[in-house]
């Protein structure tokens, strides 16, 4: 079949993998066999997918530069390496032998990809790619993506469903459309498995209150608000109350980083089991805007977290809320601890023991 990037070709090909493979029943991961490499595993995301991934007694490798990272959020065996180098990547490959792949490594700011787009072209598609060519040299064809409902760019229709067209509107989306692409051009003609997971917004902690949220500069409306609870911030900022929202401000859907790393098992699970390629995404259906955030999370911590109006962000679409069952129907992932009142209190724990974050 000729490789194309539109929408309606990857659904065919999702329909097929639906068909030959049960996406088994709601409460099951699946089978799990490792070891995993883990690249960008000392992030946010990765390190709660890493925590995951060892709870069922799955080997992993982390491999992160620790620019953005955190080495004190990996218990793993941890390889500190670039992507950018290409030769240190094949000697892991050569000395850990992975079954399988995850990549979270990734710049994740839409403002400064818009200033700096050279940065996000290089580590978001050309590193991406460099691990694509290392995979294909290793023979290790399973990889499990991070995503974004920024591909999506301004959405069609809302709830925001897997048949949005994907045109995204900053270089962020742009470069990580590129990889989805790459990855569906590896899987026509290289045999590779993949799956795309679009996140929504990731929010929480683990609920040991261990590993957590921590990124230099932070730009994120949780940890903002919730430094504003600890006294580290006078205020938090409103980006926007002219929105055509209920409330005027922007809302968004808050996914808890456990029910994220669940979804990620689940998706590794069904490529192990000869699953082809598996997009879809992680969302909640249900949205909040910031006033509603900033509300909740005084009530969970008990501090008034005074607001000041500030004006619109640039490049923030009012409303992004995902939609559909997709995620259901391959993965059996529905979320379980996306409460908003739970992602505050598990983030608010993670702060309060970690009040400046990880100690590197
Ligand atoms: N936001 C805000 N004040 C802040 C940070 C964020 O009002 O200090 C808003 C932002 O404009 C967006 C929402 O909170 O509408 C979520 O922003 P975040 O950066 O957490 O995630 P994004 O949706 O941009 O990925």
């Amino acid at each position: 079949m000729q490789a194309t990037t539109d929408g309606g070709h990857a659904l065919c090909i999702i329909g097929s993998v639906m068909a030959e493979n049960s996406a088994g029943s709601e409460n099951e991961v699946g089978d799990l066999k490792g070891p995993i490499l883990v690249v960008g595993g000392a992030g946010y995301i990765g390190s709660h997918t890493v925590r995951a991934l060892e709870e069922k007694g799955v080997p992993v490798v982390v491999l992160d530069d620790l620019s953005t990272g955190h080495r004190e959020a990996v218990k793993a065996p941890l390889v500190q390496a670039s992507l950018s180098d290409r030769a240190g990547l094949a000697e892991v490959f050569a000395e850990w032998a992975p079954r399988s792949v995850m990549h979270f490594a990734a710049r994740c700011y839409v403002g400064e990809s818009v200033t700096d787009p050279s940065i996000y072209y290089r580590e978001n598609v050309i590193n991406a790619w460099n691990l694509l060519e290392a995979m294909r040299e290793a023979d290790c064809r399973e990889l499990v993506f991070s995503s974004t409902c920024a591909t999506y760019g301004i959405p069609t229709a809302l709830p925001l469903t897997e048949e949005n067209p994907q045109v995204p509107v900053n270089p962020y989306g742009r470069t990580k459309l590129h990889m989805e692409h790459m990855m569906e051009d590896y899987a026509n003609a290289y045999g590779l498995r993949y799956a795309a997971l679009r996140y929504f917004n990731a929010a929480g902690a683990a609920n040991a209150g261990d590993l957590g949220e921590h990124h230099d500069p932070e730009t994120h409306l949780i940890p903002l608000v919730l430094q504003v609870a600890l006294g580290q911030r006078d205020e938090i900022s409103v980006f926007g109350d002219d929105y055509p929202t209920p409330d005027g401000t922007c809302v968004r859907d808050y996914i808890h980083i456990v029910d994220l790393a669940d979804a990620h098992l689940r998706a590794l699970s069904r490529l192990q089991a000869g699953a082809q390629i598996l997009a879809c995404n992680l969302g909640t259906g249900d949205g909040y805007s910031v006033r509603e955030v900033i509300d909740a999370a005084r009530r969970v911590t008990g501090h008034p977290i005074p607001e000041r109006m500030a004006g619109r962000r640039p490049g923030d679409p009012p409303e992004l809320v995902s939609g559909g069952t997709r995620a259901f129907e391959l993965l059996g992932w529905r979320p379980q601890h996306s409460d908003l009142n739970d992602i505050l209190a598990d983030a608010w724990r993670f702060h309060r023991a970690h009040p400046h974050g990880y100690s590197d």
